[in-house]
C-alpha cells in the first residue's frame, strides 16, 4: 500500500524507471553494508572483497568514484522526493 506505481505517460515511465534503478540501488547498498567477504559494488556491479565492515563500494577515490556516484544519485532522489511529498 501507498507505492503507487502507475505509468503516465512515457516521460513518467522514464523517471519512474530511473527511481526504481535507484532504489533498487539502495537496496544493494544496504544489503552490502550487511554482508561480509565478496559484494558487488551496488554503483557499477563490480565484484570485490570487503577490506573493512562499512566497505560498500569499490572506489571512493579520484574522478567519478562509485561512493561519490551513489550519494549524488541518492540525494537528488531524496531531494525530489522531498519536494513531491511536502
Ligand atoms: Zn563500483
Amino acid at each position: 500500500m501507498g507505492q503507487g506505481s502507475e505509468t503516465l505517460s512515457g516521460m513518467a515511465e522514464m523517471a519512474e524507471d530511473r527511481c526504481f534503478l535507484i532504489d533498487q540501488m539502495i537496496q544493494d547498498y544496504q544489503d552490502a553494508k550487511k554482508l561480509t567477504g565478496s559484494i558487488v559494488c551496488p554503483v557499477c556491479g563490480r565484484k570485490f572483497r570487503k577490506k573493512t565492515k562499512g566497505h560498500v563500494f569499490c572506489s571512493n577515490k579520484g574522478p567519478a568514484n562509485c561512493k561519490d556516484t551513489f550519494w549524488n544519485l541518492t540525494d537528488e532522489t531524496r531531494r525530489k522526493r522531498a519536494k513531491e511529498w511536502t
